[in-house]
């Protein structure tokens, strides 16, 4: 546990009723709090969910406004969506409350370690897998976070239904760590640090301080595993008195690495890589990460064999939708930034009409250009919101085309691609400007392959 605090009679006020805010509320209300819960947003989602809560917990609620009721409160507990720069913020320490995440409130209440995973890419891969591995010797472990499980929610069952085995495996993302105290993973994987979410961070630096904010905590008790060929993280940990272990996919001096097509462990081959499903070499060093952290708690290799090979794709991250008149359909739909482009990029061998574009987040898409240079793309479609801007960066690379969404996008790729070619959406973007999320997004670019290939 990494601090506990007596919360009964205390007033709490959530701010945010998406999923973090209401398995909050439910587990504030657990522990004997006076709890509030407000959203600006009347959305579906948020309105489901106070209901929710004010049916299911009789907890007060408010939605489609903010009222002075959220300042008569001992702390908040707030939504990663806000930021700590927005203005409701900056009135909350006019007022002095003290603000909190979820995944700091949740950490007060268990004594489960935690794993924490963090990085610009491969969170959710390295998360998964992770799990599947450390099951194999303790089975009542969970993955929950920035995954879309909120980490309160497996804490408040815990609370109610006492569990021994469990590890926590936390996907965690820069907002989440905006409003951390004591949060103390016993191990942070930081799988690489690429410029993200700057619509929201400003800057880099500022990007990478909030990443950092996850280790805070930490002594030599725990241990942080970091990509150690990733400028930025090298920089910060490379000479750390804290107990970190770099990892990368090809250094034989680590204890994990891949040559030959295999992979081993010191010097012993303990896999040929055509078993593990997961294509590129960002996966391996996914896999890396994973295995990395399962040796510190001693999970035999041949029980993490096991659930490596059994492990498949993880839906809208490359993942192979349909091969049609030889004609390849990928969907990367979760690809939002640059850093993840050029890895779908680098895993592609064949001629490929890439759709690049969506939610504009202030990226620099030129940095794509020496690798489209040197790939096999052959067409790129611009599409969305961010598709002009797109399109100016890249249009020297090779033919490029805008189109106004991804509907008109994908109906171009399929009339300039042949046999043998790929059709890969891998937008680099967020999809807020027409989907509700990158799930959304890769559905709907699925269901427009259905449609094209019925016809065909
Ligand atoms: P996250 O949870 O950090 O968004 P995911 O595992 O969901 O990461 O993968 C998001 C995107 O990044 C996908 O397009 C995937 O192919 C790519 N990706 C996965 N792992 C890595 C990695 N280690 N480095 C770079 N890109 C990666």
């Amino acid at each position: 546990m990494n601090h506990f605090m007596d919360i009964n009679n205390k007033k709490i006020a959530i701010i945010g009723l998406r999923e973090s805010g209401l398995r909050s509320a439910k587990l504030a209300n657990y522990l004997g709090a006076r709890v509030f819960g407000s959203d600006l947003s009347e959305s579906i989602d948020v309105s489901n969910n106070a209901m929710k809560l004010m049916t299911e917990n009789h907890i007060p609620t408010e939605t489609g406004i903010h009222t002075s009721k959220i300042f008569e409160a001992d702390f908040w507990i707030i939504s990663p969506g806000i930021s700590k720069n927005s203005k409701i913020i900056l009135k909350a320490k006019k007022h002095s409350i003290p603000i909190y995440s979820e995944l700091e409130f949740s950490s007060w209440y268990t004594k489960s370690p935690i794993i924490a995973i963090t990085g610009s890419n491969g969170k959710t891969t390295t998360s998964l897998l992770l799990l599947e591995i450390i099951k194999k010797k303790y089975n009542n472990s969970v993955v929950a976070g920035n995954i879309g499980i909120p980490f309160s929610k497996f804490v408040l069952e815990e609370l109610i239904n006492p569990v021994e085995d469990r590890f926590y495996i936390l996907e965690v993302s820069s907002f989440q760590l905006e409003f951390i105290k004591n949060f103390k993973p016993k191990v942070s994987i930081y799988t690489n640090i690429s410029p993200d979410h700057l619509d929201r961070h400003k800057t880099m630096d500022e990007y990478v301080s909030m990443k950092l904010r996850m280790i805070e905590n930490m002594n030599k008790s725990g241990f942080i595993i970091y990509k150690s060929n990733d400028k930025t993280l090298k920089g910060k940990f490379e000479n750390s008195n804290l107990n970190t272990i770099p990892i990368d996919v090809y250094s034989t001096q680590n204890q994990y690495y891949v040559k030959d097509n295999f992979l081993y462990k010191s010097n012993e081959k303990i896999l040929k890589m055509e078993n593990f499903k997961l294509i590129g070499e960002h996966n391996y060093l996914n896999l890396i990460a994973a295995l990395t952290c399962s040796s510190l708690f001693n999970i035999p290799i041949e029980k993490a064999k096991e659930a490596i090979y059994d492990f498949s794709y993880i839906e809208h991250r490359q993942e192979l939708v349909t091969i049609k008149n030889n004609i390849s359909y990928i969907n990367d739909s979760k690809a939002t930034n640059i850093e993840s482009v050029i890895s779908a990029i680098k895993t592609y061998k064949k001629p490929t009409v890439i759709l690049i574009g969506g939610y504009n987040k202030d990226s620099k898409f030129q940095l794509l250009l020496p690798h489209i240079k040197t790939s096999t793309i052959k067409y790129i479609i611009c599409f969305g919101d961010a598709g002009k801007l797109i399109k100016t960066a890249l249009g020297d690379a090779v033919r490029s085309f805008l189109c106004k969404d991804l509907n008109s996008a994908v109906m171009k790729a399929s009339k300039l691609a042949i046999p043998g070619d790929i059709i890969l959406l891998s937008p680099g973007c967020a999809s807020f400007d027409e989907f509700k999320n990158f799930e959304e997004r890769g559905n709907y670019f699925k269901k427009l392959i259905s449609t094209l290939t019925k016809y065909d």
